[in-house]
C-alpha cells in the first residue's frame, strides 16, 4: 500500500536525521572542552538522548564492548576498591560489579550519576582506589581532565582507560606523556582493531607539563 511505503520512507528520514545530529553533537563533544559540552547538554537535553543513542548503536557492532573488560578486571580484584567511572553513561559498571562506584556524567541516564563536568568532580583528594574513562576522554582538556583523576586517585591507585584505537597517533608518546602527569604505564592491550585498553598506577602528583603526544584525535564517524 502507498501509506506503508511512504511510512516506511519517514521512517528512513527519520533515522537519517537522528544519525546526523548524532555524528554532528559527536563532533562538537571531541572537539570542543568539557565545559563547553557541559553547556551544550544543558541548553539542549534532547542532544544527550540522541548521542546516547548513538553511542550505543556505534559500539554494538564491535565485537567486544571494553566495559565489559572493565567490568571482569574489577571482578577480580577486592570489591572493597572505591571507583569513579568519569563519563559513566549508562552505569554498566556500577549495576555490574560490588564495589562502591561514583558515577559522573553530564547528564543522568540513571539516578546512580552525580551531574558533573569530569574536570571537577566532587571527590575528597586522594579518596578513590580506581579511576576509569571508559571512551569518555572526550573533552580537548585531556591534560585537566587527567590532573582531576590525578588528584582523587590514591598514591599507588589504578587508573583504567579504553579508548577508541584510531584516535591515538603515537601510543609511545602518549605514555610518555601520561608518565609526567603522574601515571605509570602497567599494562597496554592494543589486540583489539576498535579500542585499546590501558592501565595505569599513580606513581604521585603531575610533575611537569605533559609533553604534546597527549593528543587525542577527535573520534569522527563516517556517514552510512
Ligand atoms: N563510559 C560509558 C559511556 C561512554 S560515552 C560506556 O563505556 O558505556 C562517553 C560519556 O562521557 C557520555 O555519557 C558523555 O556524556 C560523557 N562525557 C563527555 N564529556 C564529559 C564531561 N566533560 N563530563 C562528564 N561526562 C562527560
Amino acid at each position: 500500500a502507498p501509506s506503508g511505503r511512504s511510512a516506511a520512507l519517514r521512517t528512513r528520514m527519520e533515522e537519517r536525521l537522528l544519525a546526523a545530529r548524532f555524528r554532528y553533537i559527536n563532533q562538537q563533544l571531541y572537539t570542543s572542552t568539557s565545559w563547553e559540552a557541559a553547556q551544550l547538554f544543558q541548553s539542549d537535553p534532547e542532544a544527550f538522548q540522541i548521542y546516547h543513542r548513538g553511542f550505543a548503536q556505534q559500539v554494538g557492532r564491535w565485537p567486544e564492548n571494553p566495559v565489559h573488560r572493565i567490568i571482569r578486571y574489577l571482578r577480580r580484584r577486592p570489591a572493597s576498591l572505591v571507583v569513579a567511572d568519569f563519563g559513566c553513561g549508562d552505569c554498566k559498571i556500577a549495576s555490574s560489579v560490588r564495589n562502591k562506584v561514583h558515577c559522573f556524567d553530564l547528564v543522568p541516564l540513571s539516578p546512580q550519576v552525580t551531574v558533573c563536568d569530569m574536570a571537577k568532580v566532587p571527590l575528597a583528594a586522594e579518596s578513590v582506589d580506581v579511576a576509569v574513562f571508559c571512551l569518555a576522554l572526550m573533552g580537548t582538556n585531556l591534560q585537566e581532565i587527567l590532573e582531576e583523576a590525578n588528584r582523587v586517585l590514591k598514591q599507588g591507585g589504578t587508573l583504567m582507560v579504553a579508548e577508541v584505537a584510531s584516535r591515538f597517533e603515537d601510543i609511545r608518546a602518549f605514555l610518555n606523556a601520561m608518565a609526567q602527569l603522574g601515571f605509570r604505564s602497567i599494562s597496554k592491550d592494543l589486540s583489539s582493531a576498535f579500542f585499546h585498553l590501558l592501565e595505569f598506577a599513580k606513581a604521585g602528583p603531575p610533575r611537569r607539563r605533559p609533553a604534546p603526544g597527549l593528543r587525542l584525535r577527535p573520534c569522527l564517524y563516517k556517514r552510512r
